[in-house]
């Protein structure tokens, strides 16, 4: 049994109580995991407190906090095979996916490194003649961090890069179901150099969710996961009035159109719904087809559907591996009975499939004829694709922009106006055109409505972790004048 601790100011330890984690891949248990109480969670706060306050990082200039995140990249860089097996291990995502994302990111750290010294204040053309006006972009404070266990590392690196470039510090939660890599990472962050405190990381389920987010010291809490679980997150942030970033999950739709080059299409849809066994908030887990097309490319879908090689994760040759947790697979198999119930047709898959682990077939329902189905308004978070038809761009629009959530969105046509239209169109804090899943440390990435608000990516990113603070300051040398005159 693997044995991963808790980093709390600088310090690693086995807590008072531990869990187990299991490989879902064989549904054994393989980890042991220190389990943080309250007394931790307080003490892991109140570290981040004091080092926010204390001269070693508070004086620290924003080029050498720059310096720190690029050794801290360096170290990602080499220890990213370690880090991918064991993500590997303990999530079930396939290590193909695992070794290219831990390889990028590095890249973020290194984005977000090269930021540091470029968070700009103002200054501001103030109407008041003896006077100077700026303001100062400064750190919002100590930051609490709670991610889910899918893509582990790049949820946090999108949190900790911009939140530590901006002068923040930071309590990460790492999820219950899979902590591995973010207590792995933490031996890696502590050869990086920064001082002690600045960042720590502690797991557990939400009980030590609840001491963290609702702690009076906490500033602002960035939250990634489902919206149930957030909208707890926004009742414990209001005890503090801690501002809040939430990326939730998607339902997002993957329009294709009749004038789409289909290979393309097909290929990216694959991708979109069956990467990371559909277990992304920005699956194309609706595709909206135009009826003209619907029969071929659906075909064309069954087949690559069926052709995926399905194996243990850590096989390169593997493309779906299992899911993460037992609750995902139930789940996954209530939505569909329930939606086959509603009318929809079940194309290929629906089923758990009969060998050790978390396995489930990637899945293709057609709910052109069950609007209705619930399968088109809930969250999967497996490989299972929700198909339904369309007869024109008004329709295709309409059906869209028919979910609560507004994460992200693909649309596939060699029409550029019609382009266009449907950028501005879709209610989506990303739209991908001819294209689906791409990302980068330069382009922020969020959501809408249930999908959540701010921004992990690009500036953007590293301001969402800044206050403003604004400066005045007379330049007149005369006496201060009649003090009940407002100026
Ligand atoms: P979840 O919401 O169940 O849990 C996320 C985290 O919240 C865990 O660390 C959990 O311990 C913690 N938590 C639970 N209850 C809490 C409480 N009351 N107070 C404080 N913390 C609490 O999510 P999950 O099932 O682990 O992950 C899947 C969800 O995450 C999906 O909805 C998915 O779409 C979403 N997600 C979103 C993004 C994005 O960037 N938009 C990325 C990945 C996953």
């Amino acid at each position: 049994m693997h044995i991963f601790q808790q980093y709390i100011n600088g310090t690693f330890s086995d807590g008072t109580t531990q869990f187990e984690s299991l490989d879902p891949a064989t549904a054994a248990p393989w980890a042991k995991m220190a389990e943080a109480q309250v007394a931790d969670v307080n003490d892991a706060v109140e570290a981040a407190h004091d080092a926010f306050f204390a001269p070693e990082w508070a004086d620290m200039t924003a080029t050498a906090r720059g310096k720190l995140l690029f050794r801290l990249a360096d170290l990602i860089a080499e220890n990213a095979p370690r880090l991918a097996e064991i993500e590997t291990r303990d999530t079930g995502k396939i290590i193909r996916e695992t070794s290219a994302q831990i390889a990028y990111v590095a890249e973020y750290f290194r984005y977000f490194a090269g930021l540091a010294d470029k968070i700009e204040g103002a200054h501001l053309p103030i109407d008041k003649p003896d006077m100077e006006v700026w303001l100062r972009r400064e750190p919002v404070g100590v930051v609490a961090a709670v991610v889910p266990w899918n893509s582990q590392l790049f949820l946090s690196a999108v949190k900790i890069g911009p939140a530590l470039a901006a002068g923040c510090t930071m309590v990460l939660k790492a999820s219950e179901e899979a902590p591995a890599p973010m207590l792995e990472f933490a031996k890696i962050f502590d050869q990086a150099g920064f001082p002690k405190g600045v960042f720590n990381v502690i797991t557990g389920g939400p009980a030590a969710g609840v001491a963290l987010t609702s702690h009076s010291k906490v500033d602002h809490v960035a939250f990634t996961g489902g919206p149930d679980t957030a909208r707890h997150i926004v009742r414990n942030s209001a005890e503090n009035l801690a501002s809040t970033s939430l990326e939730l999950g998607g339902k997002s739709p993957f329009i294709v159109f009749d004038d789409a080059d289909i290979e393309s299409a097909v290929n990216a849809q694959v991708s979109g719904i069956f990467a990371a066994t559909g277990q992304s908030c920005v699956a194309g887990s609706r595709l909206l087809v135009q009826a003209s097309i619907k029969d071929e490319f659906l075909s064309r879908l069954k087949a690559k559907a069926e052709a995926v090689v399905i194996g243990a994760p850590d096989d390169m040759a593997t493309e779906v591996g299992p899911l993460c947790t037992l609750r995902q697979r139930e789940h996954a198999l209530e939505l569909i009975a329930k939606s086959v119930e509603a009318g929809a047709v079940l194309i290929t898959g629906g089923e758990a499939m009969d060998r050790e682990g978390f396995y489930f077939t990637p899945t293709i329902l057609d709910c052109s004829e069950a609007h209705d189905a619930a399968s088109l308004s809930n969250e999967f978070f497996g490989p299972v694709l929700s198909v339904v038809s369309f007869e024109d761009e008004a329709e295709a629009v309409r059906l869209a922009n028919d979910t609560e959530f507004g994460l992200a969105s693909g649309v596939f046509t060699q029409n550029l106006t019609r382009a266009h239209r449907m950028i501005r169109k879709i209610r989506a804090g990303i739209v991908w055109v001819n294209t689906y899943r791409a990302v980068s440390p330069i382009a922020p990435f969020g959501g809408h409505g249930l999908s959540g608000h701010g921004r992990e990516g690009g500036l953007q990113a590293a301001l969402d972790y800044t206050k403003i603070k604004t400066v005045w300051l007379r330049t007149s040398d005369d006496p201060i004048p009649d003090p009940f005159v407002m100026r």
